[in-house]
């Protein structure tokens, strides 16, 4: 009864959001459903709740404070999506008739909430993490002279994209990417070791032997030589653990590779060589914390769809089940919305 109106596998708790309460964000047990409303200009039906000691309603919206509150619920969404294709402040202003500024605000908000979101989702449920691979992009600070690497950790089963770290190519980065993923990982005694594969960057080395101190892994790196840019050889080292932990045909890094491509088309400041690579280190990653939501809660991934078992009689047979990374990893039954995550009651400080 006191659970959030969601598709959501965990039960997220509800709190009031109203700035002027005394139960402001606090955890109380006595808001309650209380009806819904439709509102003319939009036609989505809206949660109504009570807050029980602070004795008013509020709508589901309420829990959407992130930006103030100057554009619609569409133009957020609008927003978002545009985000997700790889377009620049300045266009999506121009696009949806707003200031720049206003956009950036916005921006903020919403890869923050993001951001809050995936680590609530992640902790909540003990993730069932078989195979991670883990690599790095490669990209510009401010002007071509200086780098910036994003390090991405990605499961390969349910093609999940874990976390990802902005910073140099170092044993330090990868470090901090490594203890975000030990965080997500539960402590269950497992079957078969976790499966890590990397390139042969040393700092993954470093950053595993001092973080998964707990945890029984087997780790492969991939070393590929290359002679005037043409791959020449592809050489499996194994770190620890030997060919009978790592069975299958996976011994490789081709599915984060595939990832990297996908991020590189969405995330303009990945894109090569072109000016667009980023300015402002926060900004890179609000666009990482969207894509992020888009990848994992928005979009079926066409590789984890599911056939139907049981054969559609209508007129157009469904044969698939699509699923989103999200789904794949037990988080959720269904695909997210940019709605949903801006109505989720999650508490987001600012
Ligand atoms: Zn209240």
């Amino acid at each position: 009864m006191n659970h959030a109106p969601t598709k959501l596998n965990i039960e997220s708790k509800l709190f009031c959001p109203r700035r002027s309460c005394i139960y402001h964000q606090s955890l109380d047990k006595n808001i309650t459903k209380d009806g819904a409303y439709k509102t003319k200009n939009d036609g989505v039906v809206r949660q109504m709740f009570i807050c029980g000691n602070g004795k008013h309603r509020f709508s589901e919206t309420g829990y959407c404070d992130l930006f103030g509150k100057h554009g619609s619920f569409k133009e957020y969404e609008q927003m978002c999506k545009l985000s997700c294709y790889g377009l620049s402040v300045d266009a999506i202003a121009d696009v949806l008739l707003k200031d720049t500024r206003t956009i950036a605000t916005w921006q903020r908000g919403v890869s923050k909430k993001a951001n809050v979101f995936h680590d609530v989702i992640c902790l909540s449920i003990t993730l069932t993490v078989l195979f991670i691979q883990m690599d790095e992009l490669w990209s510009f600070l401010k002007n071509k002279n200086s780098q910036l690497w994003v390090f991405i950790g990605f499961e390969v089963d349910s093609r999940f994209w874990m976390n990802f770290e902005l910073g140099n190519r170092t044993t330090h980065t990868a470090t901090k990417l490594v203890t975000r993923i030990n965080h997500y990982i539960g402590k269950l005694s497992r079957v078969n070791p976790l499966k890590v594969t990397t390139d042969k960057l040393a700092a993954y080395k470093n950053a595993l032997q001092s973080v998964f101190t707990d945890i029984d892994y087997v780790y492969l790196q991939i070393v590929k030589k290359r002679v005037k840019m043409r791959l020449v050889t592809v050489k499996k080292c194994f770190v620890k653990g030997t060919e009978d932990d790592f069975k299958g045909k996976t011994q490789n890094t081709s599915y984060i590779e595939r990832f990297n491509l996908t991020l590189r088309q969405r995330v303009s400041y990945l894109q090569r060589k072109t000016l667009g690579y980023c300015k402002k280190k926060a900004n890179f990653t609000d666009a990482l914390w969207f894509n992020l939501y888009e990848y994992n809660s928005r979009c079926h991934h066409k590789s984890l769809r599911l056939p139907l078992t049981v054969p559609d009689m209508s007129r157009f047979q469904k044969k698939w089940i699509h699923r989103t990374p999200a789904m794949a990893m037990g988080l959720t039954q269904e695909a997210f919305t940019w709605r949903f995550l801006f109505v989720t009651p999650i508490p987001v400080t600012h």
